[in-house]
């Protein structure tokens, strides 16, 4: 490493508390850091001049790959003519009215208006929010309580921590909040085993009927809403099991309770279609994006309301006046103008039909990598998002003792080969999910690089 690259972070160790970093080691110096500087397509830049593939688009969300002029022109132009005004009482401003048309067209028939924040967390929070006012204008007060996923990912602030489902994002946190529970994880592998003989599609129904039990022991009229990813992203990147959404929809339906798709990954072509609910057949009363809508070159999020929930919030302003909802910086100029830049960039080149081809090519390279390797018990994904989950004995899928911290170690093995892959927070599980941008050929070194590392560690391992 050389010296101003060591310099800068030994001064970023001085002043700055990290998202997910282990505080005391990074601050005292016991923890590595890195100062990214600069990324062009897949690649990212450190401050060495060492170049990696990102492999995991940032935090999936880089979609139409590093360096893209065009959305900078976009963002400096809407800088010079508006940067910003407000969004409340009725004031608007042009990229804003653009993006919600394009939005809404995307997601289809039966969606009726976006309203913007700057993350997913914040995002679900108006969702939560919106759930809350619905029971509350239809004279339903007691019905208030969310169902999430265990390994569901929904954010990481008090409400929307409490929907996530794993445990390093309540422990210590005095979480999950009252009001919201976890029903089974859509995660076939991991129950295969204790749930003998059961197919796919049986286990699709088990989850169904354990939603159902839930909902029925909590009471349905205290029962508002259900939330979850089309496919389990951090959690664990896990495709739903087999006929799992129409099982789930099915219970939704029958106690009056509303679906929210956290589209947060899926949105905007990672997995080959506009939207996750369009590639598994949901129909969501709300819908979550952020990430993919900007690709993050401006933190940009929104909530997308049906029609269904959108005729109770009228409803509720008509008798309880202007909604007591907003952020300073909802539908803030640069990020709708850069949104706007992003999903022309998706239409032109196509990168929706390109998750779908070179992500299936992804899929099949995976398989034919790790399907018969000695400690992958599971190669799955979707699309442009893949997961390997390592296993000490694959054929009775049992867990590596948490100790030996493989999935970490692979990623660690991986960057070592110039490779960003993320070694996912509950389990040991190395997920992809490339910018949508990624070729046949950077998909092929993208694997062999993967390969080597798994290798590696393999030796130490056995
Ligand atoms: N929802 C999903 C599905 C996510 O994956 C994430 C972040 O990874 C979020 C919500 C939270 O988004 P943010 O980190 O922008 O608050």
């Amino acid at each position: 490493m050389n010296q101003q690259h060591r310099e800068l972070i030994d001064r970023d160790r001085k002043v700055t508390f990290h998202a997910s970093t282990h505080l005391r080691d990074f601050a005292h110096g016991d923890a590595p850091g890195r100062v990214i500087t600069g990324g062009k397509g897949i690649h990212i830049r450190d401050k060495d001049g060492r170049e990696f593939i990102d492999g995991f688009a940032g935090l999936y969300c880089v979609n139409i790959g590093y360096g893209r002029t065009e959305v900078a022109e976009a963002i400096y132009q809407q800088a010079l003519e508006l940067s910003y005004y407000h969004t409340y009482v009725g004031h608007s401003n042009e990229p804003q009215i653009a993006l919600s048309e394009k939005i809404l067209a995307l997601a289809g028939p039966g969606m009726s208006k976006v309203y913007y924040g700057l993350g997913g967390s914040d995002a679900n929070e108006t969702q939560l929010k919106i759930v809350r006012y619905y029971n509350n204008v239809r004279g339903l007060p007691q019905k208030k309580k969310v169902i999430s996923r265990s390994r569901g990912y929904h954010g990481s602030g008090l409400a929307t921590g409490s929907l996530t489902g794993l445990k390093a994002f309540h422990d210590q946190f005095d979480l999950p909040m009252a009001g919201i529970l976890h029903t089974e994880a859509p995660f076939y592998y991991q129950r295969a085993a204790e749930l003998e003989g059961m197919s796919e599609r049986e286990f699709s129904q088990h989850c169904a009927e354990r939603l159902e039990a839930m909902i029925l022991a909590e009471g349905p009229d205290t029962v508002a809403a259900f939330i979850g990813e089309p496919v389990l992203g951090t959690g664990g990147i896990v495709p739903p099991p087999e006929g799992y959404w129409a099982a789930i929809q099915a219970v939704l339906a029958k106690y009056d309770v509303l679906l929210i798709a956290d589209e947060v990954v899926c949105g905007f072509g990672r997995i080959g279609a506009d939207f996750g609910s369009h590639f598994y057949g949901i129909e969501p009363d709300l819908i979550t994006v952020a990430k993919g809508l900007t690709s993050a070159y401006q933190p940009l999020s929104g909530v997308i309301v049906g029609d269904r929930v959108w005729s109770v919030l009228e409803q509720g302003t008509a008798e309880y006046g202007p909604i007591g909802h907003g952020w300073t910086y909802s539908g803030h100029a640069l990020g709708c103008a850069a949104a706007l830049a992003n999903l022309a960039i998706i239409e032109r080149e196509g990168l929706t039909a390109n998750a779908a081809e070179t992500g299936a090519y992804l899929q099949r390279q995976m398989r034919s990598a790790f399907g018969d390797h000695p400690i992958v018990g599971n190669v799955r994904g979707v699309g442009m998002l893949a997961a390997l989950e390592f296993s000490v004995n694959p054929e009775q899928r049992e867990d590596f003792d948490p100790a030996l911290k493989v999935g970490a170690r692979i990623a660690a093995a991986a960057l070592d080969e110039n490779l960003i892959a993320r070694a996912m927070p509950q389990g040991d599980i190395l997920g992809f999910a490339p910018p949508l941008v990624a070729t046949r050929e950077e998909v092929d070194e993208i694997v062999a690089r993967a390969r080597r590392a798994v290798d590696r560690v393999t030796d130490e391992l056995v």
